[in-house]
């Protein structure tokens, strides 16, 4: 099973990716319909609700009514919090629920509107992030939902802006105005994604395998390398839990200006040698299954996503080769090293360059 959020700012066209997903073998959990679910007429979530808010909220028929509940909690936060301590739990639970009974094989797509904003985002091993810009945004929930203008911009003004949604995106799913005469091109970059990077992601997730990495030669340094690594380092940092220590980009990825290799290397810091295989099973599950164990008690683990190769190294904190890689990275990084960056990394001339540098500038990996 693998685990997709899929989110994007109201009206980016989530439900209309999530469908197409649907429709190509994905299971999808939708949070707007949990939470109608979870307060829906005769469950304990609206009589919740209603011992908190009082039968003003109800409909005549008994259901929820939504815009009167909507008045109440718009403009009053704690209001809002009140509801939201009641609803969030039985979504969540729901959801658990829902997940739990997706066959051993799914690809589970979880729409989550405010993934980004409730800091969800590193629970799951890929975020799909659906985009259109504001204006659009406004257009359809105005034209297609029926809102006001102004409706529609406090909405938007009250979700993530743009740019901390894409940091949190592994996939962009760019959805801007459908061409009346053109076809909409969105379905097939969807079965892409989906044939080339979901189903076959799934299937190293189960299996304990890494995506195969292509050999390839070391390119231009990509500034969108460090946004990746961060990425993976928040989600690694959150499996590992209270096991792990920083997650640092290593490597020479994490070394502007230099060409490398586009592979991404992590390090994660835990605290003892039992830690190193205590944090096997819940990387595995984050898509960074184990693929060996060093000499020195350390392991490697790859990165089980065909789209973005990655390795991490799980090393204990304060040993010779947690230091030994930082040490590198920020010799390389410093700019006396770079020459030699492009060489075999770690050679023996290389660290002891390194150390003679770390001497001189007074380098210690608890600066780093
Ligand atoms: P979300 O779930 O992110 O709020 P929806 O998928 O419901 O967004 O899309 C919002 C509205 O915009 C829907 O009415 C949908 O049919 C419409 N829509 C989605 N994608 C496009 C597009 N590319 N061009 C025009 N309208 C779109």
């Amino acid at each position: 099973m693998l685990r997709i959020g899929l989110t994007g700012g109201i009206g980016a066209g989530k439900s209309t990716v999530g469908r197409v997903l649907r429709g190509l073998g994905a299971v999808l959990v939708d949070a707007d319909v949990l939470a109608r679910e979870v307060v829906s007429r005769g469950t304990p979530g609206l009589r919740a609700v209603v011992d908190r808010f009082g039968t003003a909220v109800l409909s005549a028929g008994g259901e929820l009514d939504r815009p009167a509940l909507g008045r109440l909690v718009f403009a009053d936060d704690a209001a809002r919090r009140d509801l939201n301590a009641i609803v969030h739990p039985l979504v969540a639970a729901r959801r658990e629920e829902l997940v739990a009974s997706a066959p051993a094989d799914a690809v589970v797509v979880e729409d989550v509107p405010l993934l980004v904003e409730t800091g969800g985002a590193s629970r799951f091993p890929l975020v799909v992030v659906v985009h259109a810009d504001a204006g659009e945004r406004v257009r359809r929930l105005v034209e297609d939902r029926g809102m006001s203008e102004e409706d529609a911009r406090a909405r938007i003004a009250a979700q993530a802006d743009d740019a901390d949604r894409l940091a949190a995106a592994d996939v962009v799913l760019d959805n801007p105005r459908r061409s009346a005469t053109a076809p909409d091109p969105l379905p097939a970059v969807v079965e892409r994604l989906w044939r080339e990077r979901l189903v076959p992601f799934e299937r190293n997730v189960r299996s304990g395998r890494p995506a195969p990495v292509p050999v390839t030669a070391p390119v231009v340094h990509d500034p969108a390398w460090e946004g990746q690594a961060a990425r993976l380092a928040a989600r690694v940092a959150r499996a590992a839990g209270d096991r792990g220590r920083e997650v640092e980009h290593v490597g020479l990825t994490a070394v502007p200006a230099v060409p490398a290799e586009d592979v991404l290397e992590l390090q994660l810091a835990v605290v003892t040698e039992e830690d190193v295989s205590a944090v096997v099973g819940p990387l595995a599950a984050i898509g960074f299954p184990r693929v060996s164990v060093e000499p020195d008690g350390s392991a490697v683990h790859g990165s089980a996503d065909p789209g973005r190769p990655a390795r991490l190294h799980v090393r204990v904190r304060g040993g010779a080769g947690w230091r030994r890689e930082l040490l590198l990275r920020d010799w390389w990084r410093a700019g006396p090293g770079s020459a030699s960056a492009g060489a075999v990394r770690g050679v023996l001339g290389d660290v002891e360059a390194a150390e003679a540098w770390a001497r001189r500038v007074g380098w210690s990996p608890a600066a780093a």
